[in-house]
């Protein structure tokens, strides 16, 4: 035998509408979380993830982040150029030279996986994300406005105090400290590393030094009479 539905209650004659009241109260007093923009900019975390920066100088056009992307979204174009060597009798090199450098942002799904497969540290993420167009086409950026993106790319953020030195500055401080040393024992260095301001400085160096024209034009066309007693 089928189990009989329970009795139905019995409706309070406008309870559905205390309950409509209800709800409104509680929604007005409620603190609002609407964004006002774009007259209010939203208060974006430092790593947003808005467009892509291209710091083109660090681009030696490994393709790996072109290979990487999901959408095939990076076009990059490039040539390969020869550089003489360095010093005599060494041997040529060749190296790539970029040509092309764009991304289509209207494909671009931002994984961020061309950031982080990118072994130069080329490629950046900006929270701009104002670059809305009209036309589809123009969502995709080239080299030039990839590098305008950079200027909106912040600061990483600062080392902690205690970590260990990074091995790209301690190399960079040992070389310059290498450099001064051999500059500080090549004999005359600190004669000709001399300012021309503490040449001045020294006593008697505008006596030694030869007058200039206009001194020498200023000086009186007689000497002064000797005092009495010099003969
Ligand atoms: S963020 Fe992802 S989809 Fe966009 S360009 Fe980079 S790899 Fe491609
Ligand atoms: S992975 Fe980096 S260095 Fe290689 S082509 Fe892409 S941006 Fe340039």
């Amino acid at each position: 035998m089928a189990a009989q539905p329970p009795p139905a209650r019995p409706r309070i004659p406008g309870s559905g509408l205390a309950k409509g009241l209800a709800v409104t109260l509680r929604t007005m007093t409620r603190k609002s979380v609407t964004e006002q923009y774009p007259d209010v900019q939203p208060d974006l975390a430092p790593r947003t993830r808005g467009v892509i920066g291209l710091f083109e100088e660090n681009c030696t056009v490994c393709m790996l982040c072109a290979r990487e992307c999901p959408d095939w979204c990076i076009y990059i174009d490039s040539h390969k150029e020869t550089v003489p060597p360095a010093a005599p009798g060494g041997r040529e090199r060749s190296r790539n030279v970029l040509d092309r450098f764009a991304i289509d942002f209207s494909l671009c799904m931002y994984c961020g996986i061309c950031i982080e497969v990118c072994p130069f540290d080329a490629l950046f993420w900006s929270p701009e994300f104002e670059y809305a167009e009209t036309d589809i086409r123009d969502l995709t950026h080239e080299r030039d406005k990839l590098r305008e993106w950079m200027w909106t790319v912040p600061a990483p953020p600062a080392l902690d105090p205690a970590a260990e030195e990074p091995k790209e500055l301690a190399a960079a401080r040992k070389t310059a400290d290498k450099l001064a040393a051999e500059q500080a024992a090549e004999p005359g260095a600190g004669q000709a590393a001399e300012t021309p301001a503490q040449q001045a400085a020294e006593p008697g160096a505008g006596q030694a030094a030869e007058p200039a024209a206009g001194q020498q034009a200023a000086r009186p066309e007689t000497e002064p009479a000797p005092k009495e007693g010099e003969s």
